[in-house]
């Protein structure tokens, strides 16, 4: 059984038409047992007993009481035998009257010889037992297409209930699909402003079901900041009689906010003029849980990030040292240089702005790496994809040439503008120069060389940054699970770079894709939107 149905739905006993409705159905011969040949046999064999029982009970009469009832109970073994069996058989039981009169009761008596006196006597008789059939033939006619018509009507209110149990039923499976899948359905006449709601939808806009709902109500459900939207969404539908599609917020009464989508068909030879059908969707829970995923994968992308900084520790000092060895060294000439008095200020004040210069390097390297380590929302801002490299390049430095490679860059000339996460974007290039390096770590044939090339793509659409290794590549086995998560053939990988890499990318409506080079090595790639206006511009 379904929730909320009742229980008088479930199996109710249907009446059936053929079915006998009760004993007066089996007196009249009203089944449809009475069209089979036994039934219509048994209807004329009552006929004929009913006539031999008259005549029995009329000898008995004679015999015992001394009456001659013969023609009393001739005809109401006729009445009988035609109420009970139809015309037929009454014409049958007045033909064997007829006879049974001639014989027993007309002189002379026990001869079927007809005395012309007797005549009008047995004619009477006849005329009397044909008017007797006639009258219970019709009646019975009559109480027969009664009947019919009770059993017609009865059958009606059986298919009229059974109807309505199947648009009950299958109004409640609706109401719990709806309840289920978060979504009410609403029209909406314009002409009329009437509104009518499902009982889902009042829960969504958590409002009275006793209350009619307005365009008014609607709009002050909706959230300040969406308001003004959907009201010019609502008021286009109605001017143009478009379909609309569309996503907002609702702010309950307790301070809850709740994500819909309603979209609707536009119907515009309703009988009330333009209508629309349509469904408004619960996506609060939806959008939580994509919430939660995207907090996820940002503290997943960080913690990722912390680990390659922590690879990248001893060149991060190397960075931050070297100004430091800059810095101690310009200050001692610039003591020494002091130390002789007004002679040396100028070459002093020389020794002082190296210093300042050497300070800022080292603050950028910490800066950098202070910005790569924080956990911080997403911040789109416009800036060139070549300072990000010569960024990235700054903070591997040490690690290239620690490890022997030689990094050669081809950064297009004019500007790369695009809106991105900055830091992503650097954890992006970082992780891929880092998979490069390993990669060519085992290589010892041939010269260790990393290439960075960036340009515009064909239709100045795109900016394009490609990173090159002749490293030990990959088999084709294994391309196609490069950016799944936790794929790695390395003994301390964690397999996260690359699917990181590539849902930063796609999150910046770019594509990162990797191919195996006609030489040894790999290709990695990706692709970035350039700016609208600076892209156009250029
Ligand atoms: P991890 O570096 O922790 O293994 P990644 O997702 O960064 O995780 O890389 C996944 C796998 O892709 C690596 O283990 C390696 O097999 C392959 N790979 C990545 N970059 C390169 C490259 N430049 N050359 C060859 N194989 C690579």
């Amino acid at each position: 059984m379904y929730p909320g149905q009742r229980s008088s739905d479930k199996g109710a006993p249907a009446l059936s038409v053929n079915a006998p409705r009760g004993p007066s159905d089996w007196r009249l011969g009203l089944t449809d047992i009475d069209q089979t040949p036994w039934a219509t046999f048994s209807r004329y064999a009552v006929a004929i007993l009913s006539v031999v029982a008259a005549l029995f009970a009329s000898k008995a009469s004679v015999e015992y009481l001394n009456i001659e009832p013969y023609v009393s109970l001739f005809l109401c073994a006729i009445m009988f035998a035609a109420w009970f069996g139809g015309l037929g058989p009454g014409l049958v039981s007045t033909a064997l009257a007829g006879l049974a009169f001639e014989y027993f009761v007309a002189s002379p008596m026990n001869s079927f010889e007809i005395d012309a006196h007797q005549i009008p006597r047995l004619s009477l008789f006849v005329i009397t037992a044909l008017f007797v059939n006639w009258i219970a033939a019709a009646q019975r006619k009559a109480t027969r297409s009664l009947e019919l018509s009770r059993r017609d009507l009865l059958a009606g209110l059986e298919r009229q209930k059974r109807t309505e149990a199947r648009l009950m039923r299958s109004e409640m499976y609706l109401a719990e699909a709806q309840r289920l899948s978060q979504t009410g359905s609403f029209g909406w006449t314009v002409t009329t402003g009437d509104i009518s709601w499902s009982e889902q939808t009042y829960r969504i806009f958590e409002c009275d079901p006793a209350t009619t709902p307005t365009l008014e109500f609607v709009l002050q459900r909706m959230h300040p900041e969406d308001r003004e939207f959907v009201q010019q969404i609502l008021e286009q539908a109605s001017r143009d009689g478009v379909d609309f599609d569309h996503e907002a917020r609702l702010v309950m009464p307790g301070g809850a906010v709740k994500y819909i989508r309603a979209l609707a068909h536009a119907v515009k030879d309703g009988p009330d003029g333009l209508e629309f059908i349509g469904a408004v969707t619960d996506l609060t829970a939806a959008k939580q849980a994509e919430a939660a995923l995207n907090d996820a994968h940002a503290d997943l992308a960080h913690a990722t990030r912390v680990i390659t900084l922590g690879e990248l520790t001893s060149s991060i000092a190397h960075e931050v040292n070297q100004p430091l060895a800059a810095i101690m060294s310009n200050g001692e000439a610039c003591l020494r240089w002091l130390d002789r008095g007004a002679a040396g200020l100028e070459q002093a004040r020389r020794s002082v702005e190296w210093i300042v210069k050497d300070v800022s390097r080292a603050a950028d390297v910490i800066g950098r790496v202070r910005a790569l380590a924080r956990k911080t929302d997403s911040e789109r801002s416009l800036f060139d994809v070549n300072e990000v490299v010569n960024e990235a390049r700054m903070l591997m430095r040490r690690e290239l040439s620690s490890k022997q490679i030689t990094l050669r860059t081809e950064l297009a000339t004019d500007p790369l503008i695009v809106r991105a996460d900055r830091v992503q974007l650097q954890q992006v290039v970082i992780n891929l120069v880092m998979n490069g390096i390993e990669a060519m770590q085992p290589v010892t044939d041939r010269p260790r060389e990393l290439l960075i090339r960036s340009q515009r793509s064909f239709d100045a659409d795109q900016a394009i940054l490609i990173m090159a290794d002749c490293g030990v590549g990959f088999s084709d086995e294994h391309a196609e699970r490069l950016f799944t998560a936790f794929f790695t053939t390395k003994s301390t990988g964690l397999g996260l770079g690359l699917s990181i890499c590539r849902s930063i990318v796609e999150a910046h409506g770019g594509k990162l894709s990797a191919c195996r080079n006609a030489g040894p090595g790999a290709t990695f790639q990706f692709t970035l939107p350039l700016h609208e206006d600076v892209g156009r511009a250029q």
